[in-house]
């Protein structure tokens, strides 16, 4: 990796690729990727995994968000442990090896919730990589329990959590302000990840784009990760995907096709120190996703058993291990089945 670093983009360099066409992006994204992974650049991986929401009842009341509910509304909810226990036995059956958990803020679930819960999942299910958990819900364990970061993230590890979905929208306070005022700041979102690190786990890092920023705010977060990972190596992987508009209260203007995979190249071209670049079926569906793994993009993400947060917005498209292996053969790369560390389990 240290061959890619010699001659990596700066920012004033990198706010000027958006102007590049998309072949030109396309073929630079390409050689950063091939240079990044060797051989594996041959390869498009997928996992089998569910998400769950344990509530949706959320103090955070983020503008881009229609997932969210609250206490009194008919429709909220609260999952039981024995409720996500069966969710977690259902993905065992198909095969599934990964568990993504999340929810809203909301003080039910405490540290006590999340400690039994994960320890519980480790005893019945110790095949399963508990990769939960959000900075956001960190740094909210951290205030609701008045204990620094690092003991908290200590306590979930020892529990059983193995690594951290680094859900980041954009990390600028400015354009913060906006979507999500009552969510974690920048500066705390680091401070989640720095901790994460001291404490042996790994994670990723996400970017929810076309929510009213500038390419500058995208580049800018581009680098605040690219810091972060030179000092910590903390990330597996980054996720970049567009706001998906309907049910959410956030009036911008939707983004296009073409900025989505500009904007996957450019953060494969700028963040020459992250193994993985997502496309996002989820968000973007699949013909968007084939294009992305041609613009620099190494992973399809997860089959995603179950999915509730971007169906909240109107969104619906579904997977299968039959999908994402036509998608990723459509664009010419080889697909296979990854663990949550990216190793290649099956070919
Ligand atoms: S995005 Fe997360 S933190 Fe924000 S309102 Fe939705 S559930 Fe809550």
């Amino acid at each position: 990796m240290e061959a890619v670093k010699k001659n990596r983009v700066a920012k004033k360099e990198a706010l000027i690729l958006f102007q590049n066409d998309i072949y030109a992006l396309a073929k630079r994204a390409d050689e950063t990727k091939k240079k990044v992974l060797g051989s594996r650049a041959d390869y498009a991986c997928f996992i089998i995994d569910r998400n769950i929401n344990t509530t949706n009842i959320c103090s955070a009341k983020c503008n881009f968000c229609a997932f969210y509910r609250e206490e009194n509304d008919p429709d909220s909810f609260i999952l039981t442990i024995d409720e996500i226990l069966e969710k977690v036995g259902q993905l065992q059956e198909i095969g599934g090896t990964r568990v993504m958990i999340q929810g809203g803020l909301n003080d039910k679930c405490n540290l006590k919730f999340y400690t039994r819960l994960f320890s519980t999942i480790k005893e019945r299910y110790p095949a399963i990589c508990i990769h939960s958990l959000s900075p956001a819900e960190i740094n909210y364990l951290s205030k609701l329990e008045r204990r620094s970061v690092f003991e908290i993230v200590l306590e979930l590890k020892k529990a059983g959590l193995m690594s951290l979905p680094g859900a980041a929208e954009i990390l600028v306070d400015e354009h913060r302000k906006k979507v999500s005022p009552h969510k974690l700041k920048t500066a705390e979102w680091v401070e989640v990840m720095e901790n994460i690190h001291k404490a042996g786990m790994r994670s990723t890092a996400t970017m929810t784009f076309g929510m009213g920023e500038s390419f500058a705010d995208r580049i800018e977060h581009l680098f605040i990760i690219r810091n972060l990972q030179d000092k910590t190596g903390v990330f597996r992987a980054f996720i970049p995907w567009t706001f998906s508009k309907p049910q959410t209260r956030l009036n911008v203007e939707e983004t296009t096709g073409e900025d989505y995979i500009k904007t996957v190249a450019i953060s494969r071209i700028v963040l020459d120190n992250i193994d993985h670049i997502h496309a996002g079926w989820v968000t973007e569906g699949f013909e968007l996703s084939e294009m992305a793994l041609r613009m620099g993009a190494s992973d399809m993400g997860g089959i995603l058993m179950e999915e509730l947060v971007v169906k909240a917005t109107g969104t619906t498209h579904t997977s299968s291990k039959e999908t994402m292996v036509k998608v990723i053969k459509n664009a010419g790369l080889k697909p296979a089945i990854r663990d949550s560390g990216y190793n290649i389990i099956e070919e």
